[in-house]
Formats: structure tokens, C-alpha cells, sequence
């Protein structure tokens, strides 16, 4: 394996959710929305149950028949609770009955003519109706089914907490909002590391939000949207939050993709509503973090989602084109696919300033180093500038996360300090993730791997142009085996048509190694052959570095748009499709066998590199050295390139 895949990490930032107005009524949040129906539910129930609780209560015996009953002495005994009676006969049988409200028994019964000797042979007795009981009685039928229902809903949102309780506030625009008064979220360009060109361009924006009347008294248009494009972990989010603490204006943010969700109609209503909220907050940043999510091209139709898509790009572009001369808004953007945005994004008026973060160079990545050095407690050795020579082609956010390991490598061995050592482990663990000591490997594998990272490293230095070897190491990380770790000697912004072909030699080295002495080939090179068939693609089709097919770009950069240009969409012909392939063949085949040659011709080197690292596991670039000069290869110098060049 050779390392070229990397894995990135980026830090979430975490800022607290502000409820949002939304453009519903005004019963708020699912909690709301519970009461509202519960209690429509509660008015409904106690409707029925009167309505029943009338005819029920009609009484069984009308009060005159139970005073006749009383006289003619058929009657045992009355129990009376509140204006309810209920009735004993003496033959067993029992009836209710309902007397007046406010007179008592006895004095209707005398009304009615009942002899008081007849009425003394009733048994009469009251009782008490304000007991718990009784409440109980008349209340559960009521009660039950409400505790129910209630259980019932709960139970619900719990269920569908994600999606189902949304449906009452998806109108809201979800973004987070950041108030210049926040201090403990305050981001300034003191944060932001390198980046020169791209902070100057902002200082303008910074100095519009901060002073606007200078700027529109004398007649200037000040820039609505600003796009910030570059590869993911360059620090855009960082920057965006950075202008707007330059300025101490508020900071909306939203993430493209919070637009679009199930419903239709969502994305383009959250839209309005975030620039409602904005426009009352200004001066203020609108920030839309990933914008490709729905900035794509439109009118491909492909896939059904797109109309939802289309909808909330035509709403961002209305609020745009809305927005008057003097409101003081603007929208900024981010993005690491700029080829697949939508033209209409990038037209005059919208996101015509357009800003570009680079990966760090060597001086930025020192100070962004630094940057997050800041807080933590390093031991005498460390020299941060080694590190940063040793970091080619990491983000500002893959620097962040290697001072986080190193720190956390010292925490894990009790040390109070970070040392330099952690910080150097830590540029492995971030380019390949964590060592697998546990993953041990049989006696052939080893020898296997052991070969292969040394016809890797072998290649690599005998080629002219091809990167001098850092380190080699067959403990396996991640997803490798082992791994050959090569680093340019300078930094560079160009790459040359010889160094890709030495480069692809060097990553078929592992495989011509595997094929020819061990006459055999295994799973592990796969990703050599991926990476090595890829480049030598790129250079037929994006370079013009292929004689034959002379200095076309058939491909953009940004590789084939799926959405951009419709599926399947070529822009050469069959024919010519098989040309690339011939020519991307042809380069495989030349490199294979330069890769060859070097490994007949220097299998003694190979094999001494191999036992070196069957023994140590790990060689640097000092012992391996050691072992080329032993052997008689010369070493690169920087001098001895640029003569070559
Ligand atoms: P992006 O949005 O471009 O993917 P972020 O802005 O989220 O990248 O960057 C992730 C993290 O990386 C930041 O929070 C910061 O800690 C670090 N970082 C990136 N670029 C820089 C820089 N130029 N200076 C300091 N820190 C940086
Ligand atoms: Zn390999
Ligand atoms: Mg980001």
C-alpha cells in the first residue's frame, strides 16, 4: 500500500440552536401541538359524556310510582347519594331514581301524600358523595381514555421523534445563529492561519458591514454573495465565521442540505424564512455551508428529488435579487465542488465574488500549527517546523486533528507535556489511521508485505524523479498492511509528466515485486493499481500528457459531473474512449516494466531492504539510506533535481 488515500476529519463546530420564528401558527413545537389536541379532545369527551350522562340518568322509576310504591309498603330500603336514589324493593329488586336537587327526600315523599307511618318502614340512608370513590366512579370513564390517548402520543414521539414531530415545524429554517455578543464563539482572522489573498478580499466585506453609509454614499454596489471554494478542511466555515466576527455582525448558518428534506415545498419556505430573519437582524451573514447540495446544475432531471432542489435554488435566487440596495445582508457561501454549481449562482449580483482557500503551504501550515498549539503545554524538543515540513498536502483541519492526537497521546502516558515524538506518531495516525498492533500477520505475510513496501521504496529510489523515501513500515494501519511513506523534497505547485510516470512505477513497484519473485499476485496491491490506473487516466484525459491523443482535456477537473451533464453524457466518441484506454494501458505497461528492470537489476538491495524490515518493521529514512549507499545507489538531493528539471 502506498499512501495517497488520506482520511479526512473536520471539526464540528458547536453552536447552540436558536428556536426560530417560523411561518406557522402560533401554537409552537410538538408540546403545543399536544395540548391544542388534547384539548379539543378533553371538550369533545365531556360533550358526549353529558349528552349520554342525560339519558342515562333518566331515572328507572319516575318519584311518583316510588311514592305509591312506599305506601303500598313494597319498598325495603333507599340509598341516597347526592340527588341520585337508588331503590331496594322488598322483593329483591332494585331501581334508581332521581329526587330534586335542593329538597330533601322525606318532605317530596310527604308532598307526594306518603304516610309518614308507611315512609318510617323505609330504611333511608345517605351518603356521602364527595368521597374518593364516588369521584373516581364518575371521572375514570372520562380520565382513562385521556391518560390513554396521552400515553398513546408519547409514546409516538418517542417513535418518530426525528421525522414525525418535524412535520409540525419544517416551515422553520433550522439555521444557527451566532450574535456578535457571544464571546465564547467568537471567531476573528487572528484564528484563521495563512490564507493571505483570501482574508484581503474579505477585509472589504468586513469593512462594508462595519461602516456601510461610507460605502453607499458614494454610490458603491457592495457584493451580495461571496463564494468560498476549496478542498474540504481548508477552513471555509472557519473564515465565513471569521468575517462576521471581524464585523460583530450576527451569523446565520445553515447547511445546504438542511434545505431539502421529505416534504415538498420545505426547502424554498426555509429559505424565506432565513432571510426574514436575517434582514431583521441586520447588518448580518447569511452562510450556507455545502451550497453544491442545492446549487447544483438544474433542469438535468435526474432523479426525483430534483424539483424540491430546483425550488430551493429559485427561492435563494429571488431572496437575492430581492434584496434592496441598502440592506445590509450579505451571503456568503462554501463549497469544494465549484465545477457543479448552477450558473445562475455565479451570475453578477449573486455570488460573483468568488474566493479560493488553497491547501496550506509549508509557512501556513506552521501557523496554523501554532494557532492550535496555543493552549496546550509542549516539552522543550518540539519544533514545530519540522512537523510542519513533514506535512505536505494536509488541511488545516488534518493539522488540527494531528495536534489533538498528540495531546491525547501524551494524556494516555500520563505525560504533562506533548513531545515531539507525539506529534510525529500523530502524522501517521492522520494519514492512516490508528496502528493495528493486534493485527498480526503470518510468517509469509510478513515476508510479503515486507518485499512489497521494499519494492515500493526500492523503485522509488532509483527513479530520478520520483520522491526520495521517508519511511517504510509493514505494521499495519487502517486499512494497510504496511506502508512507504515518501516525501518531496520541496513543495511544489506543479507536477511534471516524468514524475507522474516515475510515480506510477513506484506504486506498481509492490505488485511487480509480488508477480515476479514471489510468482503470485495477492489482494494487497488493489489500491496500488486503483491509484496508479487513475493517474495515468488523468494524464490521457485532463493533462494532454499522452503523445497520441496530443493536448485535449477530455474531463474536467472535477471529473465526470454526475448531475451536471446528465448521466452518460461523454463528451467523446466511442472511438476515442478506446483510445484512452490503449494510451492508459500503454502507460501501465511502460511503468510495469521499468518497474522490472529495477528489481532484476537491484534484487540484491531488495532483499536486504526486506530482511531489514522483517527484523525492525519499521526503517526511517536515515537506516534506509544507510542500506542504498551500502549498495552503491546514489542519494537525491535537492540540487541533484533541479539540475534534472
Ligand atoms: P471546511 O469548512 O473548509 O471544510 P473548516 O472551516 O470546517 O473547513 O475547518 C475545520 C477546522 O480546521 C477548523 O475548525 C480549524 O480548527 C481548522 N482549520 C482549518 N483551516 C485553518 C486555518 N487556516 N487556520 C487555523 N485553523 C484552521
Ligand atoms: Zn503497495
Ligand atoms: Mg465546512
Amino acid at each position: 500500500m502506498q499512501m495517497n488515500d488520506r482520511f479526512k476529519k473536520t471539526k464540528k463546530i458547536l453552536i447552540k440552536k436558536v428556536p426560530i420564528k417560523g411561518s406557522l401558527p402560533p401554537v409552537r413545537g410538538p408540546l403545543g401541538q399536544i395540548f391544542l389536541s388534547l384539548i379539543i379532545f378533553l371538550l369533545l369527551v365531556s360533550a358526549y359524556s353529558s349528552l349520554s350522562g342525560l339519558s342515562s340518568k333518566t331515572s328507572d322509576v319516575p318519584l311518583s310510582e316510588l311514592a305509591q310504591d312506599i305506601t303500598a309498603g313494597s319498598v325495603s330500603g333507599i340509598v341516597i347519594s347526592g340527588d341520585k336514589l337508588a331503590i331496594t324493593y322488598k322483593d329483591g329488586e332494585e331501581k334508581i331514581s332521581k329526587k330534586e336537587t335542593n329538597t330533601a327526600l322525606t318532605t317530596t315523599l310527604k308532598n307526594y301524600d306518603v304516610p309518614a307511618d308507611a315512609l318510617s318502614e323505609v330504611k333511608i340512608e345517605v351518603k356521602n358523595d364527595q368521597g374518593f370513590l364516588y369521584w373516581f366512579s364518575s371521572l375514570a370513564p372520562i380520565i382513562l381514555p385521556i391518560l390513554f390517548i396521552l400515553f398513546f402520543l408519547w409514546f409516538l414521539s418517542r417513535q418518530v421523534k426525528g421525522a414525525g414531530m418535524q412535520a409540525f415545524t419544517f416551515g422553520q429554517s433550522k439555521a444557527r445563529m451566532i450574535s456578535p455578543g457571544d464571546l465564547s464563539q467568537k471567531v476573528t482572522f487572528k484564528d484563521v492561519a495563512g490564507s493571505k489573498e483570501a482574508k484581503e478580499e474579505l477585509r472589504e466585506i468586513v469593512d462594508f458591514l462595519k461602516n456601510p453609509k461610507k460605502f453607499l454614499d458614494i454610490g458603491a454596489r457592495i457584493p451580495k454573495g461571496i463564494l468560498l471554494m476549496g478542498a474540504p478542511g481548508t477552513g471555509k466555515t472557519l473564515l465565513a465565521r471569521a468575517v462576521a466576527g471581524e464585523a460583530g455582525v450576527s451569523f446565520f448558518s445553515i447547511s445546504g442540505s438542511e434545505f431539502v428534506e421529505m416534504f415538498v415545498g420545505v426547502g424554498a419556505s426555509r429559505v424565506r424564512d432565513l432571510f426574514d430573519l436575517a434582514k431583521k437582524a441586520a447588518p448580518a451573514i447569511i452562510f450556507v455551508d455545502e451550497i453544491d447540495a442545492v446549487g447544483r446544475v438544474r433542469g438535468t432531471g435526474v432523479g426525483g428529488g430534483n424539483d424540491e432542489r430546483e425550488q430551493t435554488l429559485n427561492q435563494i435566487l429571488v431572496e437575492m435579487d430581492g434584496f434592496e440596495p441598502n440592506e445590509k445582508v450579505i451571503v456568503m457561501a462554501a463549497t469544494n465542488r465549484p465545477d457543479v454549481l448552477d450558473p445562475a449562482l455565479l451570475r453578477p449580483g449573486r455570488f460573483d465574488r468568488r474566493v479560493t482557500l488553497d491547501l496550506p503551504d509549508r509557512k501556513d501550515r506552521g501557523e496554523i500549527l501554532l494557532i492550535h498549539a496555543r493552549k496546550k503545554p509542549f516539552a522543550e524538543d518540539v519544533n514545530l517546523s519540522v512537523i510542519a515540513e513533514r506535512t505536505p498536502g494536509f488541511s488545516g483541519a488534518d493539522l488540527y486533528s494531528l495536534m489533538n492526537e498528540a495531546a491525547i497521546l501524551a494524556a494516555r502516558e500520563n505525560r504533562t507535556t506533548v513531545a515531539q515524538f507525539d506529534l510525529i506518531r500523530s502524522i501517521e495516525k492522520v494519514m492512516l489511521g490508528p496502528e493495528r498492533q493486534s493485527h498480526l500477520l503470518s510468517e509469509r505475510e510478513k515476508e510479503l508485505t515486507a518485499y512489497h513496501e521494499a519494492g515500493h521504496a526500492l523503485v522509488a529510489s532509483v527513479l530520478p524523479y520520483a520522491d526520495p523515501v521517508h519511511k517504510i513500515s509493514i505494521i499495519s494501519r487502517g486499512r494497510a498492511l504496511g506502508f512507504t511513506m515518501k516525501l518531496p523534497l520541496e513543495e511544489r505547485k506543479l507536477q511534471s509528466k516524468k514524475e507522474f510516470l516515475d510515480d506510477i512505477a513506484v506504486g506498481l513497484g509492490g505488485y511487480v515485486v509480488e508477480k515476479n519473485i514471489f510468482e503470485d499476485v495477492t489482494t494487497g496491491p488493489s489500491n496500488d493499481l486503483q491509484v496508479t490506473t487513475a493517474l495515468a487516466r488523468d494524464m490521457v484525459t485532463k493533462y494532454g500528457m499522452s503523445e497520441k491523443m496530443g493536448p485535449i482535456a477530455l474531463e474536467s477537473s472535477g471529473g465526470k459531473p454526475l448531475f451536471g451533464t446528465g448521466v452518460g453524457d461523454k463528451d467523446y466518441s466511442e472511438q476515442v474512449g478506446s483510445q484512452i484506454d490503449a494510451e492508459v494501458s500503454k502507460i501501465i505497461n511502460d511503468a510495469v516494466r521499468k518497474a522490472e528492470k529495477i528489481i532484476k537489476d537491484y534484487r540484491e538491495v531488495l532483499d536486504a531492504i526486506s530482511k531489514k524490515l522483517i527484523e525492525v518493521e519499521t526503517i526511517e529514512q536515515k537506516e534506509f539510506e544507510e542500506i542504498l549507499v551500502l549498495h552503491g545507489i546514489k542519494l537525491k538531493k535537492k540540487k541533484d533535481i533541479e539540475h534534472q528539471k
